[in-house]
């Protein structure tokens, strides 16, 4: 289906937003005085899957390679600049101040980066005269029609190819290895400014290696039945924090049960 879309600068999605970042983009983000967060999920990969199986080959690409007890798992993690209220860089007039420069993500927006995922007008900040523009956002055929909406895409997922490695040195250098399992649950690491900054930096060095270290992650989950469940197969699993733990929090998308006593 066509839609139909042309920004109305309301600048509602400036605000309270969580914005991922390629490291760059971190990079840049802390430098100008704001907080990143680390967003860490791990998927079991016990086998690489087909080349043709192209939701796997996504997650593969914007992943590094891990384990967990026996198990292999591949590790997700996203660099999230998180505000309340407006944007740090937004202007009163609700322009952006940082606008040749602004993230990607900001570029992209309301057009979606994720290729399996459908754009839903109804699931966006955008008020409903945004949408009854001639400008056509996304032809029939689903292709996005704004050619800078197309390359901003193109380079973020590039990025998120390139930083695979660049994040599991980040991971490592932070002594950071806990995850949520993907699809059930997040860990939100953050991490002071400065520390960050100063990780980021050095990781991203173009001398270090882009091999993928494989490294120990532990797999946090709310619910028994998936402790029972990780436990079963061999994951090095534990029961997920209540509030923050030490610079650290578990964001579950379901209704925790507690572990079971075993
Ligand atoms: S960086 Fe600019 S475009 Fe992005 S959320 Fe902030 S003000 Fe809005
Ligand atoms: S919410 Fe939509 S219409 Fe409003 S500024 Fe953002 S992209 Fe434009």
């Amino acid at each position: 289906m066509t839609v139909h879309f042309s920004c109305t600068q309301c600048g509602r999605c400036c605000h309270g937003l969580r914005l991922p970042l390629s490291v760059r983009e971190a990079i840049t983000w802390l430098r100008d005085g704001g907080e990143v967060q680390l967003f860490s999920e791990a998927i079991p990969w016990p086998e690489d899957l087909p080349e043709d199986n192209l939701p796997a080959q996504h997650k593969r690409r914007r992943s590094f390679a891990a384990r967990s007890g026996s198990l292999p798992v591949r590790v997700i993690v996203v660099l999230m600049a998180s505000f309340d209220g407006a944007c740090p860089n937004l202007l009163p007039d609700m322009r952006c101040g940082i606008y040749d420069r602004r993230p990607r993500v900001c570029r992209i927006y309301p057009a979606e980066l994720n290729p399996f995922v459908e754009l839903e007008p109804a699931g966006k900040l955008c008020p409903p005269e945004a949408w009854q523009s001639e400008e056509v956002l996304r032809d029939e055929a689903g292709r996005w029609t704004d050619p800078d909406t197309v390359a901003a895409i193109a380079a973020a997922r590039d990025a998120d190819r390139i930083d695979a490695a660049t994040k599991a040195r980040v991971c490592e250098r932070l002594g950071h290895a806990v995850a949520g399992l993907s699809n059930e649950g997040i860990v939100i690491l953050s991490p002071s400014r400065e520390r960050l900054l100063a990780v980021l930096e050095d990781a991203i060095d173009p001398g270090a290696s882009d091999e993928e270290p494989i490294h120990s992650w532990q797999v946090l989950s709310n619910r028994s039945a998936t402790l029972d469940m990780l436990r079963s197969a061999g994951t090095d699993s534990a029961a997920a924090p209540d509030g923050d733990a030490g610079g650290l929090r578990y964001l579950g998308f379901f209704q925790g049960d507690g572990p079971r006593p075993h």
